[in-house]
């Protein structure tokens, strides 16, 4: 006994070990088969990434660019503010007002603007925060107004400098006026917002650093290096901003000493960039798991389709045996009588003839009395099966209930044919054997209606026609067949 038991483990393990090796085997075939399949959703996996990424930086561009183009629009609005009233033949001290204006207008969107909107104007000095400098200040030599005036009509922009007073990192925008190349307005602006705005790219996950690049690709503003970098933070950095300066399309992917990253590069207002640095194996790094998860979800798939079937295929069985003991007599499976007459009834309706046989076992309460209910119904089940045996396939054999049956023989309409069924039948019968019983004789009587299918008639009716002919029969004393 204990030894089975070890052999029933030891089979079960082997088994175990076969479905593992089953599963992985599959997964195998699923990987090399479907391997076009994983590839084409691992590029488009790796596309939506990048097309995230992209939009993120899209959307910190379009924020410097906001901020950016107030600045460009306090100097293009001054300079244009100034042409007409000076058309219009305003004093100094009207235009020093006009700028004093506007400098507050502008302020209340740039908060930290230091200087506010100021210029070399028609030949004089005019600040909008009322600064009157002293004798020794020439504008002239400013390099605001010496870069506008090499550069008429553009917007130039003096490169990032710290503010002596204000100790700040500036710039300063500047453009000359439209009737007077000598005459140039400027704006100063302050980065640390656009530092700040650079910033808070990094609070976003996996960027390495963001920074903006003027019209010339020199760097304006880099985001500050974080508490935690490493040395070659800014070697690393340096040939990022390299990257992104000679960089054709949108964005590139380079390596650094075997990791790999995301350079994109976003357009900003006046031909600045936005660049911005991603540390792409931590971006792309989970879709290794593609390879392993899409087989093994193909899998789990297939597995869960074939459960399902299998559990249709069980309950379709269930269901075919329930309709089978529902049609079936229970003790001996030929039809009951509930299923048996209405397939006569079918082929009745459609005018099929057949003999219409009834047969009632002779002095069955005697055996039941004399050798018991079990032999009685060890008797029932015999001549069912020697019923069934007798009977051909398209025959329909039925128990009616008790000791009596009934057989319809199909396209059996001649006395001659029906008899010589009848003979068989009585001499199966007579030479039946009941197992565990010795002694006992059997016999039946029955009766026999023809139907040639010429008429109309139904179960009920043959069955009274029957029915009297089988006491004919069993008043001829019996193991006698009336037509
Ligand atoms: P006859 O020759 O006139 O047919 O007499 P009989 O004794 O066979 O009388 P009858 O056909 O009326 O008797 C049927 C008996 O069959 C009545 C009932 O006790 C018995 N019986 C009915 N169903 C079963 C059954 O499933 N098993 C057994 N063992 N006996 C049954
Ligand atoms: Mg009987």
């Amino acid at each position: 006994m204990h030894f089975f038991k070890k052999k029933k483990k030891a089979e079960k393990s082997g088994a175990f070990n076969k479905v593992i090796v089953f599963l992985v085997s599959v997964m195998i075939v699923f990987t090399l088969l479907f391997a076009g399949l994983f590839q084409t959703l691992y590029s488009s996996a790796r596309n939506n990434i990048i097309q995230i990424q992209l939009n993120q930086v899209q959307s910190a561009s379009a924020k410097v660019s906001f901020y950016l183009d107030t600045a460009i629009n306090a100097v293009t609005f001054s300079r244009q503010n100034i042409y007409v009233q000076h058309q219009k033949g305003a004093s100094k001290e009207q235009l020093l007002e006009s700028i004093m204006i506007m400098t507050d207008t502008f302020m209340s969107y740039i908060q930290d603007n230091i200087a506010g909107i100021y210029g070399y104007i028609y030949g004089n000095y005019l600040d909008g925060h009322g600064w009157i400098p002293d004798e020794s200040y020439q504008p002239q030599k400013r390099p605001w107004y010496t870069k506008a005036v090499q550069n008429p009509e553009k917007l130039v922009y003096v490169s990032p400098y710290i503010d002596a007073e204000s100790g700040q990192k500036c710039i300063t925008l500047s453009q000359t006026l439209e009737d007077d190349p000598e005459s140039v307005i400027a704006f100063d602006l302050a980065l640390t917002s656009l530092q700040e705005k650079v910033d808070s790219a990094m609070e976003e996950e996996n960027v390495m650093f963001a920074g903006i690049f003027d019209r010339e690709r020199n760097i304006l503003i880099v985001s500050s290096e974080p508490d935690d970098s490493s040395e070659n933070y800014q070697k690393k950095q340096r040939r990022f901003l390299e990257e992104a300066k000679n960089l054709k399309g949108n964005y590139a992917e380079i390596s650094y000493e075997g990791q790999n990253y995301l350079v994109f590069v976003h357009p900003l207002t006046a031909g600045w960039d936005y660049v911005y640095v991603c540390d792409s194996s931590a971006l792309f790094g989970k879709l290794r798991y593609i390879y392993f998860f899409a087989p093994f979800g193909i899998l789990v798939f297939i597995l869960v389709i074939l459960l399902i079937l299998n559990h249709i295929k069980n309950g379709q069985e269930q269901i075919n045996r329930l309709l089978n003991l529902s049609e079936r007599d229970a003790l001996t499976g030929i039809y009951n009588r509930g299923t048996g007459e209405a397939k006569i009834s079918e082929r009745l309706e459609q005018k099929m003839p057949g003999a219409f046989m009834m047969l009632d076992v002779d002095k069955f309460k005697s055996i039941n009395d004399t050798y018991g209910h079990d032999t009685g119904d060890k008797v029932i089940i015999a001549v069912a099966r020697i019923l069934e045996n007798a009977s051909r396939k398209e025959d329909i054999v039925m128990r009616l209930g008790g000791d009596e049956f009934v057989v319809f023989l199909n396209g059996v309409c001649t006395q001659q044919e029906a008899d010589s069924f009848t003979e068989r039948l009585f001499s199966l019968i007579d030479s039946a054997e009941i197992p565990d019983v010795s002694g006992l004789s059997l016999s039946v009587s029955g009766g026999i209606t023809l139907y040639n299918g010429k008429h109309w008639t139904d179960f009920s009716e043959l069955y009274q026609n029957t029915d009297e002919k089988i006491y004919i029969s069993k008043k001829t004393a019996g193991n006698y067949m009336t037509f």
